[in-house]
């Protein structure tokens, strides 16, 4: 069975070929000391299939890589038949109901440059080369999630191998418990994904950002500012406030940017018009409802999340409740190097709003997220450490955590509600009860079909 599919076994490929298929495709450059027995390379679901026949044969187990930007290398597993899909590609559009049909390697950035001529959008994620596979199972938080929602909630129905090496489909209808789990399981999904078919938006024609950059030390007072103007603020704009960098300035800034989506010059302009009018005082610069474009705003992610550097992120749903600027305010003003950042994303109002039945359950309206970076391995602990340290100081005011920017095996939350948690380990358990699909990899990666503790 495996002389009929691409597949590069451990003990008989070159150093440098396994090296290749093994870590190749991971964007982070912190590379896992972890050696799967074999690397499929598919390119069909045919591949996929006989691959999980294999590991069947040889009783393997199976991770899965759609485009490698999960920043602990989830996909890189001991004793797995790593089924690699970034050569799997196909992307299908059914004009009359707009939904495309899409395999999991598939980037945001491929997706919107095929669908633009079409005039439609997909809410993929941030980063251009994030893969649809790893970015939908966790919910996805792509454009404008605060009000568009969740990118999973687009998911139509997707396309499985299961670990018994059935080829099946699910939606609403059929399989609905995977389908269920398919939106917010993330790496612990107990089957292999085919294809995702997705829901299409139209694309808004006008695409404008305004930027107010602060002194670090007006941290607190822009952070306040900017989560005063949520619940009013027009519902097709993004907003965020990062720490970060910038060449001009010697030290770290304060970032408040808005981007708005909409279908005229003057739609953008007024959409963006209030936070013009009440910016306080002590900014740096501000740059008013700038002309942008998505393709703009993927090369600028590009930048901020460099190729070939080492990462360590972490991140925190924070409560409501808390005084979000006071419990952020280490975070953004300490940042460890030039390259690190820091970021809030405003939620709501689709914080506010009851999630469909599905198995992302926990959500607030504050997303905080840390992304530290650096490029020479001697400074792995400074870097983890200084990131472990204050989100360690962060978790008490927090209510649990995304699963796309988490690493289980430094630090274990909550990452859905009690009731769904339970349910999503019960199907685990019922479709692949012999944990056959590489699940959660937390410290040790030991975690079976139970999966994660799922507590604060
Ligand atoms: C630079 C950067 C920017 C990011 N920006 C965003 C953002 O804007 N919004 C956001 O929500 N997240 C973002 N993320 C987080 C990202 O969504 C997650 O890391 C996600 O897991 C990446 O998906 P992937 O397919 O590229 O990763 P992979 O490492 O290939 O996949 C991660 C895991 O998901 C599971 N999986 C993937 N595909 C399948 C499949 N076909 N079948 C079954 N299981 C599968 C496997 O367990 C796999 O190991 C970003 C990450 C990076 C590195």
């Amino acid at each position: 069975m495996d002389s009929l599919i691409p597949i590069t076994w451990k003990d008989t490929a070159s150093e440098e070929e396994y090296e290749r298929a093994r870590v190749g495709r991971v964007f982070n450059h912190r590379r896992p000391e972890r050696y799967p027995d074999a690397v499929v390379e598919a390119e069909n679901e045919e591949h996929i299939l006989q691959a999980v026949q294999v590991a069947r044969e040889r009783d393997l187990r199976v991770s899965v890589r759609s485009g490698g930007h999960s920043w602990a290398a989830w996909s890189v597993r001991n004793g797995a038949i790593l089924i690699d899909l970034g050569k799997y590609k196909h992307i299908e559009l059914d004009e009359k109901t707009g939904v495309v049909s899409v395999s999991p390697s598939t980037t945001g950035n491929m997706l919107n440059t095929f669908l633009r001529q079409k005039g439609l959008l997909f809410p993929g994620g941030h980063c251009p080369d994030v893969g649809l596979g790893g970015f939908l199972l966790q919910g996805g938080m792509g454009w404008v999630c605060r009000s568009w929602g969740w990118a999973c909630q687009y998911v139509k129905a997707i396309d499985v191998v299961t670990a018994a090496a059935h080829q099946i489909r699910c939606d609403e209808n059929e399989n609905s418990d995977l389908f269920w789990a398919a939106r917010g399981a993330g790496p612990g999904f107990p089957a292999v994904i085919t294809r995702f078919h997705l829901q299409t938006r139209p694309l808004p024609s006008h695409i404008r950002g305004s930027n107010y950059i602060f002194p670090k030390t007006h941290f607190k007072s822009a952070l306040n500012w900017v989560k005063s103007l949520v619940p009013n603020f027009d519902a097709d704009t993004e907003i965020v406030c990062v720490g970060l960098s910038m060449p001009e300035y010697e030290e770290s800034v304060i970032m408040v940017g808005l981007t708005t989506f909409k279908n005229s010059r003057g739609e953008a302009v007024a959409a963006l018009q209030p936070a013009e009018d009440s910016c306080p005082q002590g900014y740096f610069e501000r740059h008013f409802a700038r002309p942008t474009s998505l393709q703009q705003e993927y090369i600028a992610q590009a930048i901020a999340n460099p190729e070939g550097h080492r990462y360590c992120s972490d991140n925190a749903y924070i409560d409501n409740s808390a005084d979000v600027a006071t419990v952020l305010e280490e975070a953004f003003t300490t940042l460890p190097n030039r390259k690190s950042f820091a970021l809030w994303y405003a939620m709501a109002p689709v914080s506010q709003r009851p999630l469909p039945d599905m198995a992302l359950s926990i959500q607030s309206d504050h997303y905080f997220a840390l992304y530290t970076i650096w490029e020479d391995a001697k400074d792995d602990d400074l870097f983890q450490s200084w990131t472990y340290n204050v989100m360690m100081k962060i978790e008490p005011s927090s209510v649990g955590q995304y699963l796309g920017d988490s690493d289980f095996q430094v630090r274990s939350t909550k990452y859905w509600g009690e009731e769904q948690g339970h349910r999503l380990m019960r199907i685990r358990r019922k479709w692949d009860p012999d944990e056959r699909i590489y699940g959660y990899l937390a410290a040790g990666d030991e975690s079976g079909a139970d999966g994660l503790r799922n507590k604060l």
